[in-house]
């Protein structure tokens, strides 16, 4: 059973001033890198590719100017896990530490591992957008899960698999923009 919760604040700058236990034990059972270095860094060095980032400043500034609350449903898959997870974002009060906590909603392993969310697999110069809020790759215009990704791009024939682009689906942005 991975860890099921976590949480970790920001100050005004997105600086790290607070993780606790649940987030180095997640950090590890996942395979992030520095993560016993995280205090005094940016958030967003954690936040690949610019669209989710765009989102999620957005979303982070509404929080801290109307000093409130949101808690939004995410995934946190791993090659050989489907993890359902909701996250809570708060603005303490004057807006400018904002308090992150996540906790494992459900979990279920994969009957084959998908090595497309295996950040160590080789890739090629190829690129297949993936929504960093669920999950989802983007396959001829429609956004699937990634077992349906990987049948619909033959990847079991090939040697290496598709670089990814991090990108936010238009489901995701909805939620992240109306939250
Ligand atoms: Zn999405």
């Amino acid at each position: 059973m991975t860890t099921g919760s976590l949480s970790y604040a920001i100050d005004e700058n997105d600086r790290l001033i607070r993780v606790d236990q649940g987030f180095y034990r997640f950090a590890e059972e996942n395979g992030w890198a520095d993560a016993g270095t995280s205090l005094g860094r940016s958030l967003w060095d954690y936040v690949a590719g610019q669209e989710p980032k765009n989102l999620q400043r957005i979303l982070l500034r509404r929080v801290r100017d109307e000093i409130r609350d949101v808690e939004l449903p995410f995934r946190c898959d791993g090659p050989g896990m489907r993890r359902e997870m909701d996250i809570r974002i708060a603005a303490r009060p004057g807006g400018r530490v904002v308090l992150f906590s996540a906790r494992l909603r459900s979990e279920r392993e994969r009957e084959t591992p998908q090595l497309l969310l295996d950040p160590k697999a080789p890739r090629s110069e190829e690129t297949v957008r993936m929504c960093s809020w669920c999950d989802r790759f983007e396959v001829d215009g429609e956004w699937v899960e990634v077992e349906e990704a990987a049948s619909r791009l033959e990847l079991f024939n090939r040697a290496e698999l598709p670089a990814i682009a991090h990108d936010i689906c238009p489901d995701c942005g909805k939620l992240l923009l109306v939250a």
